[in-house]
């Protein structure tokens, strides 16, 4: 990958693509190509294939996804599939025709089973039932996974997969209903030392594991990949540690100075009960995060002051 090579980023307004493009400017790159959602709808095969047949970039980091925490997974089921199977399906397809030969696919850890031995190898993709509250977007990425491998397969690319564990960072959604776990507590601890709440709510138990990834260290990883020209199979990302949401609230608190009280709210579901990934595959490759959970909860909880205004008016 050299510096004037054609990079193309799907999704870069969102938290991961954003989070791609700002390393690949620090890492001197000058040839970034990116769409906003009214220049090329991701979802229109015919609008992608032209696209990828006009500027033929040389790699591709797929970053485009309908993503959402465990609520907005679990009730717009249909869309998180469709969506997400259109998108890989356009994106990867699209890129092949036009003869790109190195592609970076970002997938999930929801894909693994739910009850996976702990830390989750690569290995363990199907080798047990998903959890249900996630199904539907853990199979669109499942096929994202198996897309990539199978046109390796078959065509000789080299479409590598990149697993990241829950992410957090600039960008992130912060909508109560729809975002994930820290985002939410980063705004509802937040709210609440500003209305000077005595509680604060946190959903389901706060007994499961989470394993929480700063989103500029998964840029550094897929960059890294790609860099090496590592460009295929499947690679787990993630800090190597993880906590329970209820650490996980204790830790957000303490960030923002909000001292009451945590109240769970047993009618929210849990979800899987942990989903630590093993890193020692990208480790072996000489990667690791840098950014602890204490200092990129920091970085965020800036990164949230600075649009904080807009929440005011909206749920
Ligand atoms: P998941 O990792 O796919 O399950 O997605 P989330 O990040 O949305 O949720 C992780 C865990 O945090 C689940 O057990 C949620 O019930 C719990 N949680 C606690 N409070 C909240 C909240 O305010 N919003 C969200 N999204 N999850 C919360």
């Amino acid at each position: 990958m050299d510096k004037s090579s054609k990079v193309y980023v799907a999704g870069h307004t969102g938290m991961a693509g954003s989070a791609i493009v700002r390393g690949l400017i620090s890492r001197g790159y000058v040839n970034i190509v990116t769409k906003t959602r009214s220049e090329l709808d991701l979802l229109d095969q015919t609008g992608v294939k032209e696209f990828f047949e006009q500027e033929k970039p040389d790699y591709v980091f797929l970053a485009a996804a309908k993503v959402g925490g465990i609520q907005a997974n679990n009730e717009k089921r249909a869309e998180f599939l469709y969506d997400n199977l259109v998108i890989e399906a356009n994106i990867i397809h699209g890129a092949w025709k036009a003869g790109v030969q190195d592609l970076l696919f970002l997938g999930s850890t929801c894909i693994y089973p739910r009850d996976c031995p702990q830390p989750m190898k690569e290995e363990y993709l199907l080798t047990g039932p998903l959890e249900s509250t996630n199904e539907p977007y853990a199979v669109a990425k499942i096929a994202g996974i198996k897309m990539c491998e199978s046109y390796n397969a078959q065509y000789g690319t080299r479409y590598t997969s990149v697993m990241p564990s829950n992410l957090y960072g600039p960008n992130d959604n912060y909508s109560l209903e729809s975002s994930h776990v820290l985002p939410a507590l980063v705004r509802k601890a937040h709210e609440a030392k500003l209305r000077g709440d005595s509680t604060f709510a946190v959903w389901g138990s706060g007994n499961p594991k989470r394993e929480f990834l700063y989103v500029d260290d998964l840029a550094d990883a897929c960059i890294f990949l790609m860099e090496r020209g590592v460009s295929e199979g499947m690679y787990n990302v993630g800090l190597g540690a993880d906590v329970t949401i209820r650490e996980l609230a204790e830790i957000v608190m303490e960030v923002i100075g909000f001292k009451g009280e945590i109240k769970f709210d047993s009618s929210k579901p849990d979800g899987t009960p942990r989903k630590l990934v093993d890193v020692s595959k990208m480790n072996a490759l000489g990667w690791k995060a840098t950014t602890s959970l204490r200092d990129g909860l920091v970085l965020a909880y800036q990164d949230f002051l600075k649009g904080a205004q807009l929440f005011q008016n909206r749920s």
